[in-house]
């Protein structure tokens, strides 16, 4: 069969480099001309902002960052942005923070340059996200992409140790979602697989010192190349049951990712035998699932959603939200009793290799 695929890329500069950020900010204020910058962060990213920003004239400063940007925290911004007469947004800090940025570029069209402080990837993505009464809506729209992204891994460097691991499973999820996500092409594999490579690499560098530059600097280049990949192939089986997770049960996002992902592969694999055979390559693995199973393990990543506040009478609800939500596309039917005991499983922590879908999908 030959080779026929319709790929596009998301036109954006990337200025990667520890210890440059402050740098690499001033740079790209220069080159846009811009002349009224709103730092956005949140209080928790602020002493970041500060450093970052340090070269640069700034006219409003905005801390009012919430998870998964309410409606109304992206109104606020908004009007403060036009009361200042703001021509440029400058965002520091997880995905929350690029997130209120991107709410703001919705509607204005204001240019972004997005200095990301975690491993959620928000900042290569023409994704937007926004929660009112419970319900998270996303959409896509060219004016949400940042201009410019500075990587500076020395930013991450104070991201707990804990957050940085989840964060980097919520990257992994990019990658191995991408995989079968609907636009899935040879270009978004590609990038998909290094980001799993550089991931599986630079993780447990990371647990093991979390200052260790090295490694946070593999993970974030693996964090890159996932939201790309991501980006590019949109939002699959995975990503559909964890936006309904985090925006109608309010779950923390990336630990939701890192929890949910075992399942999600588990579920998959038996159905998607050449992404199963690239996950086990470039974690150095025999299986996918194996490959998964031992990084988690040695990360100490979390191991169930009831932990993160999910309930067993949530369960429902999360089914009949996702299943109208999950591609037709996923490499393996869903249904409601599969997606039911899915989640049971997730919520409880159980073995994927003790759950009867597993061993139905891998025979
Ligand atoms: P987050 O932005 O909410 O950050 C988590 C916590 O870490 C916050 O308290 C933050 O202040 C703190 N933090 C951030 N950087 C730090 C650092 N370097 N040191 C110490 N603390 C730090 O979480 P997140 O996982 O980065 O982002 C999640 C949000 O991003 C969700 O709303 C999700 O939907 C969104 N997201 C969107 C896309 C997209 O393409 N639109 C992609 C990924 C994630």
């Amino acid at each position: 069969m030959g080779l026929e695929f319709h790929h596009e890329t998301l036109g954006q500069r990337v200025l990667f480099g520890s210890g440059k950020a402050a740098d690499n900010v001033a740079a790209e204020v220069a080159r846009l001309g811009a002349k009224r910058v709103m730092v956005i962060a949140s209080e928790f990213e602020a002493p970041i902002a500060a450093r970052v920003t340090a070269q640069i004239e700034v006219a409003l400063t905005h801390h009012d960052v919430v998870q998964h940007v309410p409606l109304e925290t992206a109104e606020r911004a908004r009007a403060a942005a036009a009361e200042h007469g703001i021509d440029l947004l400058v965002c520091v800090g997880g995905g929350s923070t690029t997130g209120l940025a991107k709410a703001i570029a919705l509607t204005s069209g204001l240019p972004i340059v997005a200095v990301p402080t975690t491993y959620a990837g928000s900042e290569a993505t023409n994704v937007w996200g926004l929660t009112e009464a419970a319900r998270k809506t996303t959409g896509v729209d060219p004016r949400v992409l940042p201009e410019a992204v500075v990587y500076d891994a020395e930013l991450t460097v104070t991201l707990p140790a804990g957050l940085s691991v989840a964060s980097g499973l919520n990257a992994l999820a990019h990658c191995i979602d991408s995989l079968w996500a609907p636009r899935v092409d040879p270009i978004n594999s590609a990038l998909a697989v290094e980001g799993i490579r550089a991931l599986g690499e630079g993780l447990p560098k990371v647990t093991a010192n979390p200052s260790d530059l090295t490694g946070r600097e593999r993970t974030l280049y693996g964090a890159y190349l996932a939201a790309v990949a991501f980006a590019s192939a949109g939002s699959g089986m995975h990503h559909k049951i964890c936006h309904v997770l985090g925006g109608t049960f309010n779950l923390p996002h990336a630990q939701t990712h890192a929890t949910v992902l075992p399942y999600v592969l588990a579920f998959n694999e038996g159905a998607a035998p050449e992404a199963a055979r690239r996950i086990a390559q470039a974690l150095g693995a025999k299986t996918a699932v194996d490959g998964l199973n031992a990084l988690r393990a040695a990360l100490g990543a979390p191991t169930n959603l009831a932990d993160l506040g999910f309930a067993e009478a949530d369960i429902p609800l999360a089914v009949e939200l996702s299943l109208a939500a999950i591609p037709a596309s996923n490499p393996r039917a869903v249904d409601a009793a599969g997606l039911t005991e899915l989640l049971s499983a997730a919520r409880e922590g159980i073995d994927t290799r003790a759950v009867a879908w597993a061993e139905r999908a891998a025979s």
